[in-house]
Formats: C-alpha cells, sequence, structure tokens
C-alpha cells in the first residue's frame, strides 16, 4: 500500500514538472539548445566582428552566412539582390514566417580597446581606403538570426510550417531590402504571413528586449538644395546678390516649417547638416549648397516638408530680386527609407512571447524614435505582410551604472565605443526570436 502511495506520488511529481506544462518543458529544451550552442555563436560573433564588411560589399560575410545555413539544413539561395542570402527551410503545412538579419558594416575606425576589436581596412565606392567597424551591431543581428535557425531546426518537431531566413545587404544605405525585394523575393520564394526582424538597442540592457507598436522609425530622406546668387568682389556687395547671405535666410526660414507648420500632435525633424559655399574672405560667391535630412512618420507630413521647402527657398530667391532661371534649385531623393509601422497584433503577439521566455520585467515599452531602417519595407508592398522590427537589449549592465554614477551618456549605436554583453545579448536574442516564431506557428495552426 505504501509502496502503491509511494509510486502514485512519483507519477504526481513527473506529471507537475513535465505533462501538467509542456510549455515548460519546451522553454527549458530552448534553454539547453541555447546553452549548447552559446560558446560557438559567441566565436561566431567575433569572428564576424573582426571582418566588417561595407554596404554593397559583403561578399565573404553573405558566403559565410550562407554556409553556415546550409549546413544547418536550409535551402540556400545566394547573391540575391546584390549579395543577398535567402534560407528556405520547408517543415510540413504551417505558416510561412521571414526572419531578416542586415549584414553590412560602417565606414570607421572601432575605439573600443576590446580584444576582438575590428582593425579592418577595405575601400569603399569610391576606392578610398577606410576603416570599417560593425557599430551597428548587425554582426549580433547575423549571430542571433543563426542561433535561432540552429535552435528552430533542432526542435523541428515543435512546430509545423515555412521559414524564410533572409540575410540583407546595404542596409546602412538604406537600399539592401529593396535591391532583395525587387528581385523577386515575395516572387520567386514562399510568401510570409508574418515578417520579422530586430535591431540592437545601445539603451536597453542586455538580457531585455523593448516593443513599439505603430510606428517606431521614421520617413528618411536626404534633400539637396543648390542656392544661386551673382558673385562680386566682397567690396562690391551692391553689385552682387550674395547667396551666402540667401541661404542664410533660407536656413533661418526653414525652422519655421517643423514650429509653424505642422500640426504639433504630429512628428517632424528638418535638419539641416551642411552648409558650403564660397572660397575665400573677399569673394561673394554664386552659389551655396544645402544638405538636409527629413524625419516624418505619415505620408501627409512628409509631403508638407517638401512644400515647406520649396515655398520658403522660392519665395527667398523672389524676394532678393533673382530671375526665376536662378531659383533654388532644390533635388529630393528618388529613393528614400519609408518609416517603420509595427503591426499591432503582431507587435501584441510577440510582446506576449517575450514576456513568456525572459519574464514580464524584461519586455519594456519601446518609444518611436526619428532613426530609419529599411525594414519597413517588408511591410510595405502590395502583399501586405505584417511586420515587426523590436529592439534587442545588449549594454553590459556595469556598463550601465558606470555612465549613470558619471552621469555620461552611453555610446549610441555608429559611435565608435559602441559594444553589446556578447553571450547574455546572443542568449536573449535567440531565445526571444525562437519563442516567437514557435508561437506564431502555433498560432497560425490553430
Ligand atoms: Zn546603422
Ligand atoms: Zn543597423
Amino acid at each position: 500500500m505504501k509502496r502503491a502511495f509511494q509510486s502514485l506520488l512519483y507519477v504526481g511529481v513527473i506529471l507537475i514538472m513535465t505533462g501538467s506544462s509542456s510549455e515548460t518543458s519546451v522553454m527549458t529544451r530552448l534553454d539547453n539548445v541555447i546553452k549548447a550552442e552559446v560558446d560557438d555563436l559567441s566565436e561566431l560573433y567575433f569572428d564576424l566582428h573582426r571582418h566588417p564588411e561595407l554596404s554593397l560589399f559583403e561578399k565573404e560575410t553573405s558566403k559565410k552566412m550562407a554556409g553556415e545555413l546550409r549546413e544547418i539544413g536550409f535551402e540556400v539561395t545566394e547573391n540575391f539582390g546584390g549579395y543577398g542570402v535567402v534560407g528556405v527551410y520547408k517543415n510540413g503545412d504551417g505558416p510561412v514566417i521571414l526572419y531578416r538579419t542586415d549584414m553590412d558594416a560602417l565606414p570607421m575606425q572601432e575605439k573600443t580597446g576590446l580584444p576582438y576589436a575590428s582593425k579592418s581596412i577595405a575601400k569603399d565606392a569610391d576606392g578610398i581606403e577606410v576603416n570599417t567597424m560593425h557599430s551597428c551591431g548587425h554582426d549580433m543581428h547575423m549571430t542571433v538570426w543563426n542561433g535561432t535557425a540552429r535552435a528552430l531546426v533542432k526542435m523541428k518537431d515543435q512546430w509545423k510550417g515555412t521559414l524564410v531566413f533572409i540575410g540583407q545587404p546595404a542596409e546602412e544605405i538604406g537600399r539592401g531590402a529593396k535591391l532583395m525585394l525587387d528581385a523577386g523575393l515575395y516572387e520567386k520564394f514562399p510568401l510570409p504571413d508574418y515578417g520579422i526582424g530586430l535591431h540592437c538597442s545601445p539603451t536597453i540592457e542586455a538580457g531585455k528586449v523593448g516593443y513599439g507598436s505603430g510606428f517606431t522609425m521614421a520617413n528618411t530622406e536626404s534633400v539637396d538644395i543648390i542656392v544661386y546668387g551673382q558673385g562680386s568682389h566682397g567690396a562690391t556687395p551692391h553689385q552682387s546678390i550674395d547667396p551666402i547671405v540667401l541661404a542664410s535666410l533660407i536656413v533661418m526660414d526653414l525652422q519655421t516649417i517643423v514650429s509653424r507648420t505642422i500640426p504639433p500632435t504630429e512628428s517632424a525633424v528638418l535638419t539641416v547638416g551642411s552648409i558650403k559655399g564660397g572660397t575665400k574672405h573677399n569673394i561673394i560667391p554664386d552659389e551655396v549648397r544645402l544638405q538636409l535630412t527629413l524625419r516624418s512618420y505619415k505620408e501627409e507630413v512628409r509631403q508638407m516638408l517638401h512644400k515647406g521647402i520649396e515655398r520658403i527657398t522660392k519665395g527667398a530667391a523672389i524676394a532678393a530680386g533673382l530671375p526665376e532661371n536662378k531659383y533654388p534649385k532644390v533635388v529630393f531623393p528618388e529613393i528614400w527609407t519609408p518609416a517603420n509601422y509595427n503591426d499591432p497584433q503582431l507587435t501584441n503577439d510577440l510582446t506576449a512571447s517575450a514576456r513568456k521566455a525572459l519574464g514580464e520585467t524584461n519586455v519594456l515599452d519601446a518609444a518611436p524614435l526619428m532613426v530609419g531602417e529599411d525594414f519597413s519595407r517588408y511591410g510595405l508592398t502590395e502583399e501586405d505582410v505584417p511586420t515587426v522590427l523590436f529592439w534587442l537589449g545588449t549594454v553590459p549592465r556595469q556598463r550601465i551604472e558606470q555612465a549613470a554614477k558619471n552621469e555620461e551618456k552611453l555610446p549610441g549605436l555608429h559611435s565608435p565605443f559602441y559594444y553589446p554583453d556578447v553571450e547574455l545579448t546572443i542568449t536573449t536574442g535567440v531565445k526571444v526570436m525562437s519563442t516567437s516564431i514557435l508561437d506564431l506557428m502555433e498560432k497560425g495552426r490553430q
């Protein structure tokens, strides 16, 4: 009797540990898979970090990522839209999930002083030698992407569906997503039911993630203005129409577009980042060039910025007495990075998965930013794929504490001093991404 009771108790304990909570056992299994892979993934990260390649030059990086994916069991297509990589893994009937990583680095010298710091030098598009660094965390994006592929294939008995893992080139110049879509990403490969991606955060602590719903990143445009005038000797300004004075007036007037024409409840930025004109103290030149960056979320606000620039530049030229053929020339870009919109329903689903993976306190609400990311394009085609790009915390805890103590700002992305907490960021990223995909696969089957 005692013996029977004991075995009953034993069965009960087993049930509590496993049978009563299959979710717990999946998470434990995932933890074990990640634990087994994290050293190898860290090595992959260091390798990628030491060998950064510039936008549109991601030849070796893409080859490496394609090779790794093939080894995991994906069917891989290389050189798709530049150096783009597309890996497809079919595992029965179920949803199609696209997961994108970017692969390019930046032309700058690393100053972290870390043992694995990049010492790489490469030729840029103009053939000029430049230092290169993964200061936007795309090396971490690739590592987490690869780790998630490993985890999901090892746990393929837990899900049914199709994975489309894409390695995108040229994010930093806002061209890669368009290159891959124009090459036929949605026609030649399974059309995704969901599209997801992540970006390293330079402010969120490693071990945490952040989600924003709706617009999270901005329309990003570079605009050039050429202000014409009539040059003369600096001592005879009455014989000139001074483009330096005119450009100065225009720069000041442009500030009124956001402050006085955009509704205060909307968001927009207009920054004049460069003004160049003239050669010498005593010459009034006949031309000044301005370079602007514009940021907005909504299309109508973007149009308001454009109209304001045209109105102000033309008005200033008329007031200065310039003939029509010398009105300022405003060049709006043909290609710009559209605002990123996180689908609210998918954001809710992914936030719930992250809470399950990391616990409530490690999942944060992230405020929208005015930076740009061409991930947005995957959700803006006629196929209307719901997409979400979320923030992966990367900052080592002691660095946050140190910065707070010294009242210093943490280095942002594109800073030569930026670096992530490697192991914790990989573990967190792979856990959140894998859980999210497992949950979406499950939801799609219901
Ligand atoms: Zn960047
Ligand atoms: Zn980036």
